[in-house]
């Protein structure tokens, strides 16, 4: 008997075996889900479908969330193959890499623009596709940082999009609550992935992590894994609206100055 037995899941965001996606997807397989996944364009479709199909993915399907309708055409096949929703993963975040560089005032409206739309409205775009999907009990999580809600240097607009991305989860569990419908925030700490590459000293970053966060270690796609599967489980049953921190602790630390 999984955790997550009868459950379909719905996950937007694997690029490659390194996306926190990908961990995600492996917990809530490991506890029985049933899976469908998302990609954008053929270079990232080559190496999304196999890994689909490793855990027996039931959907793959197109979908650039800046587009209304490849979401309606997704949400379309996902009545078809899963009937309705009861996990909704949104792993998506997007800046043009010039914006993730030297001083945020340097932001362009359109690298603004950008930004917010790919990585903040595609989750209010999904959530009112899939609305009449969603089965009640659904639970519905998406990644941020904690670059919301400090300064992180050279993470600029990404910061901005990720506050606006906290402050759609809090509104959209008070919508969706009603109907028994959970929405959570998971503030990963610093993993290597293609979208971390983009920002401008993210290495060193991630280096300089393990030093100073109280688990002394970085923070992996299992970890965050592991606490998505809480909360997509019956074991965060009261817990919707929040931000859950998987940065071993990171952000409670404040800044040590290194000679
Ligand atoms: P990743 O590159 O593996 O995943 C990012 C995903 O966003 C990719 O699958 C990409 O295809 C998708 N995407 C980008 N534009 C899209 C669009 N227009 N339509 C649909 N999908 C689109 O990197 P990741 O680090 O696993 O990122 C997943 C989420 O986790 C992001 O929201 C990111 O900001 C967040 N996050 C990452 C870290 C980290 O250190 N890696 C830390 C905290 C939060």
């Amino acid at each position: 008997m999984g955790l997550l037995d009868g459950k379909k899941a719905l996950i937007l965001g694997v690029a490659n075996d390194h996306s926190i996606a990908w961990g995600i997807a492996q917990a809530l397989h490991a506890e029985g889900a049933e899976l469908g996944f998302t990609y954008v364009g053929e270079a990232l479709e080559r190496r999304v479908r196999p890994l689909a199909t490793s855990l027996g993915a039931t959907l793959i399907e197109p979908c650039d969330v800046q587009s209304d309708e490849q979401i309606d055409t997704l949400m379309g096949r996902v009545r078809e193959v899963f009937g309705g929703i009861d996990i909704l993963i949104h792993a998506i975040g997007f800046a043009n890499k010039e914006e993730l560089n030297g001083a945020y005032l340097n932001t362009s409206r359109e690298g603004f623009r950008l930004a917010l739309d790919v990585s903040v409205y595609s989750l209010t775009a999904l959530v009112k596709a899939g609305r009449d999907l969603l089965n009640p009990g659904a639970s519905i999580i998406t990644l941020t940082y904690h670059g919301s809600q400090q300064v992180a240097q050279n993470y600029n607009v990404m910061g901005v999009a990720k506050a606006a991305l906290e402050a759609s989860v809090r509104y959209l569990a008070n919508d969706l609550g009603p109907e028994g419908i959970r929405v959570n925030a998971i503030s990963a700490g610093p993993i290597r992935t293609l979208a971390a590459s983009g920002i401008s000293g993210f290495r060193n970053l991630h280096k300089q992590f393990a030093g100073v966060a109280p688990l002394r270690r970085n923070i992996t796609i299992d970890d965050v894994g592991k606490a998505a599967l809480w909360l997509c489980s019956d074991w965060s049953a009261g817990v919707t609206s929040e931000t859950i921190y998987v940065d071993g602790g990171f952000h409670n630390i404040s800044v040590t100055l290194q000679d």
